[in-house]
């Protein structure tokens, strides 16, 4: 079978680590599968080289950040196949450039379009392992670009469609998608299995073990992906279509996220077109708004509130005042400590009460309601920051996710 291994940050996060996974590496070769490996940066590269350009300019460049970050993977790369070939086992690495992976979109936030796989199918059938650079790609224009954090995810499940794999394998330093994230959990417990709709929800409200694209790009394409430690050996966790999950449970995770900001509007007309003229600056200047609220209106205004990501805070509150000034005498009020947390489950669907549970569960805790917003298989609120870890732990609980399910 062809396997495409992605290894994370911490996976090849040091030399020892990096001779480690070449071993498994080799290991899996010879059980007589192909393999292509897909690599991060070591450790907190990404976030160092971030910092580095943050201290010459405070707003770095684009394209200079782009050529800057995608230099990480193409260390870890280069690095693991000269450890691979230390080993004996043929290696070569590739960058998004060579191959290339080209994308589309601004830098920071390209998006894959088309890998060519020429290059690793020649290795593929010499018996060579193709070690492909993570995170990066190539805009039309030459130039090296990156495709949001996290993204070697991504990488790895493109390529694993480009190429037909039979499998994706993301290796990482946990062993596999749990309930929620067992750093905020310790009762949190490892899924068999997960759907792939539930995985979006759960990428997509802030569950940073897979990045929302890989699972979009698996579902789409039918990818088989799979979430597996690096440390530690074990069935990890497989991502497949709804039908071949056991029967739904009600909720299956919870995701959090630390990383939004409340922006409220407030006293504006109620009319058509302010929610419009208030908001299309910031679809303007590329800032995506998650959570949209506009509340019932009173003496003809209304408040409208939103959320952005805690890095477009600044700049969406300077928009939102220019607009809001626009539309007489509103408000603009700003809150940065907040957080959201979303409980996901396809059992939603056919069973009503979950919003009653994960409301009297707040209630109980004495934990305020921001903001709340639904889908067909999601609950998220937002809540103060302050509250978050409590408000989980108290939902975990309350939904008996650290139970064994059910036979
Ligand atoms: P990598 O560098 O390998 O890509 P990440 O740090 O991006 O690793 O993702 C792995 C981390 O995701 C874990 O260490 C864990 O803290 C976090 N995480 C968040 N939610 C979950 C979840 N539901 N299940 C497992 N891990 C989770
Ligand atoms: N190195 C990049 C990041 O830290 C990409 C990744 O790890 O997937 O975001
Ligand atoms: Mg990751």
């Amino acid at each position: 079978m062809l396997i495409v291994r992605k290894y994370g940050g911490t996976s090849v996060g040091s030399r020892a680590r990096i001779e480690a996974v070449a071993r498994q590496v080799v290991e899996l070769h010879g059980a007589g599968h192909a393999v292509a490996v897909v690599v991060s940066a070591m450790g907190d590269t990404t976030d160092r080289l971030l910092d580095l350009a943050r201290e010459l300019d405070a707003e770095p460049d684009a394209r200079e950040l782009d050529a800057l970050l995608a230099t990480g993977e193409m260390v870890s790369a280069a690095l693991l196949a000269l450890a691979l070939r230390r080993l004996g086992q043929a290696a070569r690495s590739w960058n998004a450039l060579q191959l290339p992976i080209e994308t589309s979109g601004r830098p920071g936030r390209a998006r894959i379009e088309r890998i060519d796989v020429t290059g690793l199918r020649e290795d593929l059938a010499l018996g060579v392992v193709p070690v492909v650079a993570g995170f990066q790609g190539r805009a039309a224009n030459g130039d090296l670009t990156t495709i949001g954090r996290g993204g070697s995810d991504t990488t790895a499940v493109a390529l694993a469609a480009a190429l037909g794999a039979g499998e994706c394998q993301i290796l990482t330093d946990v062993d596999g998608v749990y309930t929620t994230d067992p750093r905020m959990e310790p009762r949190a417990r490892r899924l068999e299995r997960i759907s792939f709709e539930e995985m979006l929800e759960l990428a997509g409200q802030g569950s940073r073990v897979l990045h929302l694209r890989s699972v979009e790009c698996a579902a789409r394409h039918g990818v088989r992906l799979r979430v597996l430690s690096s440390f530690a050996p074990g069935p990890g966790t497989l991502i497949c279509a709804e039908e071949d999950t056991m029967e739904a449970p009600l909720v299956s995770g919870i995701a959090f996220n630390r990383d939004e900001a409340a922006i409220t509007v407030a006293d504006v007309p109620d009319r058509p077109g302010t929610a419009h003229a208030l908001l299309a600056p910031l679809a303007a200047a590329g800032i995506e708004l998650d959570m949209i609220v506009v509340n019932a209106p009173r003496g003809g205004r209304v408040d409208l509130t939103f959320t952005v990501h805690r890095d477009d805070y600044q700049a969406a509150l300077g928009l939102a005042r220019t607009a809001a000034a626009g539309c007489g005498p509103a408000r603009v009020e700003g809150d940065a400590g907040v957080a959201k947390l979303a409980v996901v489950g396809s059992g939603m669907r056919s069973h009503a009460g979950v919003a009653a549970t994960l409301f009297a569960t707040l209630a109980a805790q004495g934990i305020n309601i921001r903001l709340v917003s639904t889908s067909e298989i999601k609950i998220s609120v937002l809540v103060g920051e302050a509250d978050l870890e409590r408000a989980v732990r108290a939902l975990h609980a309350a939904f008996a996710l650290g139970e064994s399910a059910p036979a």
